[in-house]
């Protein structure tokens, strides 16, 4: 756990938006819109200070949680390794050295300039975590995009209709910050519903953005070679959600709920027979 992540300027950023959109939402258009005194006002002020809370926790999870490090012991698995190389390469199991690290990298591990060491199955760096998106905090990266895209398509709609519902008067000034509100949340809900459907779109294929690139890279050459290029850790489309979600679907909702999670070393490959 390394508290000192906070200490960087996106994740600062990240908080005052929080607390300002958590502000605008509760106290200037939910009260417009139905006012915080009647049952219904307090009802969804409740559930949005609840859906601020989860996506704050999920945030706290992502920053602190460790993306997760080769262990010093980590010895590749030879054997895997000494099959051909287009079997190897199929299954993720041909030796892989990191030249940074000088050290054995597992199947679907990375090296992060940022961090300046090798990440299991990394994902991406995220500036806005300020740490490497990787195997123990994939999950609750996904449930903070989730809560996030929830929370502000649910922000845009109080200002949409509270807007309409307002008696402006000419105030001028009242009616400009309004339809900026209503801009900043609509522009946060699509780059987030986008980065949402991105990642669902990934995990349904058991894919990192690193693999989705590679197997890009992957199908040409393929292709060139007159052969099809199958991504190996695609098993079916409910043993990658399990992979990454966990088996209870009660628990899927808890981003720090990783039990389902092993080692990072090894991962099964479709050939396992799913
Ligand atoms: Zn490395
Ligand atoms: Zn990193």
């Amino acid at each position: 756990m390394k508290f000192e992540r906070f200490l960087s300027i996106p994740v600062s950023a990240v908080f005052l938006l929080t607390g300002f959109v958590y502000y605008i939402t509760v106290f200037v258009f939910v009260e417009d819109w139905i006012g915080l005194r009647s049952s219904a006002g307090s009802l969804n002020a409740m559930m949005f200070t609840l859906l601020c809370f989860l996506c704050l926790f999920s945030f706290f999870a992502c920053v602190l949680i460790d993306p997760g490090q080769i262990p010093a012991s980590y010895v590749p698995d030879v054997e895997e390794s000494r099959r051909s190389d287009e079997e190897s390469q199929k299954n993720g199991a041909q030796l892989r050295q990191c030249d940074r690290c000088s050290t054995y990298k597992p199947p679907r591990a990375h090296h992060c300039r940022v961090c300046r060491r090798c990440v299991l199955r990394m994902d991406h760096h995220c500036l806005w975590i300020n740490n490497c998106v990787g195997y123990w905090n994939y999950k609750p990266f996904f449930i903070l995009v989730l809560y996030a895209t929830i929370g502000s398509i649910y922000s845009t709609f109080t200002v949409i209709i509270s807007s309409f519902q307002k008696d402006f008067g000419g105030r001028a000034p009242l009616k400009v910050f309004y339809v900026i509100c209503g801009a900043v949340m609509i522009g946060l809900s699509a780059t987030l519903g986008t980065l949402l459907v991105w990642h669902i779109y990934l995990i349904i294929h058991n894919m990192t953005t690193i693999e989705y690139y590679e197997g890009i890279r992957a199908s040409w050459l393929a292709r060139k070679s007159g052969q099809s290029y199958q991504h190996p850790f695609n098993l079916s489309v409910y043993r990658n959600i399990t992979s990454v979600l966990g088996p209870n679907m009660l628990k899927w909702w808890c981003p720090t709920a990783l039990g389902h999670l092993k080692d990072g070393l090894t991962f099964p490959v479709s050939r396992d027979g799913s």
